[in-house]
């Protein structure tokens, strides 16, 4: 029957940032729902799998690619893009130098990878650590460089997470779920 098929897809989603922002902790927190305060740097990429339900007929599956931030991509630009139709960009609200270099790392996006439609690919902003600050990022939230970086561009969503405390990060996740899906 029509309406019993199952729509099955594989989405490459790569994780950027600099390094120790959070992206490996918040991808752990998000595939395996655990957090530990001593992971090692990541060295090269890193692949994580997150199956989501997504609705009764949909299935999804996230390829998370996770890099080593200090070491930007090195000679593996080209397979590090290859194919992704979505981004995280990550940076830490206790680290103002992190989140300067959000716009470099938007950038880099927004130029080196594009769907087969030409498109840019769909990028969500994640405030991550928030647990550190007494409001829970709502301060950064209503920073005006922020919504510059957000006009400028055209980024999906921006989320105020934190892996160590899972705030955020499910909600951050279906909203890039949801607007890869708007480009199938
Ligand atoms: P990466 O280099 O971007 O992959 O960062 P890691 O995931 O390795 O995290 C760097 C450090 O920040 C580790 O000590 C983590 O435990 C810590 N960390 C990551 N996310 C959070 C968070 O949400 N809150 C707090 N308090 N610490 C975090
Ligand atoms: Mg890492």
């Amino acid at each position: 029957m029509a309406d019993s098929e199952v729509n099955e897809h594989l989405f490459k989603v790569l994780v950027v940032g600099d390094a120790s922002v959070g992206k490996t902790s918040i991808i752990k927190r998000f595939v395996h729902g655990i957090f530990s305060s001593n992971y090692k740097a990541t060295i090269g990429v890193d692949f994580a799998l997150k199956v989501v339900q997504w609705d009764d007929n949909t299935v999804v599956r996230l390829q998370l690619w996770d890099i080593a931030g200090q070491e930007r991509y090195g000679n593996m630009t080209r397979v590090y893009f290859r194919e992704s139709v979505g981004g995280f960009v990550v940076f830490d609200v206790t680290a103002r130098k992190s989140f300067e270099a959000v716009e470099r790392w938007l950038s880099d996006l927004v130029e080196k990878v594009r769907l087969p439609s030409g498109e840019p690919i769909p990028i969500v902003l994640l405030a991550n650590k928030v647990d550190l600050l007494d409001d829970e990022g709502e301060a950064f939230m209503k920073d005006e460089e922020l919504a510059e970086l957000v006009g400028r561009f055209g980024i999906t969503a921006v989320f105020a997470t934190s892996a160590k405390q899972d705030i955020g990060i499910n909600e951050a996740s279906s909203a890039l779920i949801e607007a890869i899906l708007e480009n199938e």
